[in-house]
């Protein structure tokens, strides 16, 4: 098989909270081990399962602080009164050697990445089925108090609003087609011809062949 060397690709996914958005990402990964997944900052507190490092870094909101000042955040945004950002160094790295991430970030970090890597970047926003089946799926997170599952619905609808900033939308009524086509996008992005910074030396190859 011929490969040709290219920058990552950035994937954005986005949605409110609830339509699935890290499952998804979650089964991308699962069927593709060189997906690197951006594990983000946060000063929210860890809920039950969650690991340091894995799913979040947890920080205090001092440590967020100072990392945003120092530059550390390739962007950073407050989502329900905590910080959340992505940490630059692993993103910068992976592009480079040609790896693609996953970020599982909101509509303003999709915003302010795309800001800045426009050449990089991918968005694909998640859609519930309905705003009966959103408030069915809020519901049956056991770890989310009553309060904190209104003001998820507030955000929800925050959050859809602005659908229509992103590349590609997918509603995930059913989660394996869903999967697809997430699948379907981040091949589409990876083959983009101005991604594949290796086809000049394939092309020289090409014209050495060439009959004169
Ligand atoms: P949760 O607390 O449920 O893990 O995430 C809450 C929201 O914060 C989600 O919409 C999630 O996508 C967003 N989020 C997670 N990490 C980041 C990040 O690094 N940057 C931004 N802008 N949003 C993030």
């Amino acid at each position: 098989m011929t490969t040709v060397a290219r920058r990552g690709v950035c994937l954005v996914i986005s949605a409110p909270s609830g339509a699935g958005k890290s499952t998804i990402a979650n089964a991308l990964r699962a069927g593709d081990s060189s997906l690197v997944h951006s594990v983000s900052v946060t000063t929210r507190a860890p809920r039950p399962g969650e690991k340091e490092g894995v799913h979040y870094h947890f920080r205090t909101m001092e440590q967020f602080r100072d990392m945003a000042a120092a530059g550390e955040l390739l962007e950073w945004a407050e989502v329900f009164g905590r910080g959340y950002g992505t940490p630059r160094a692993p993103v910068e790295a992976a592009l480079a050697a040609g790896r693609d991430m996953v970020f599982d970030i909101d509509w303003q970090g999709h915003r302010l990445l795309r800001d800045a890597l426009p050449d990089d970047v991918v968005s694909l926003f998640v859609l519930p089925p309905s705003m009966k089946e959103l408030d069915r799926r809020l519901r049956s997170r056991a770890s989310d108090a009553e309060s904190e599952i209104d003001k998820r619905m507030g955000a929800a609808l925050a959050e859809i609003s602005h659908w229509s900033e992103f590349d590609h939308v997918i509603i995930n009524a059913e989660l394996d087609r869903a999967v697809r086509e997430a699948q379907a996008i981040l091949v589409a992005a990876r083959l983009k011809t101005k991604r594949q910074h290796g086809l000049a030396a394939l092309m020289t190859e090409y014209e050495a062949h060439k009959p004169l």
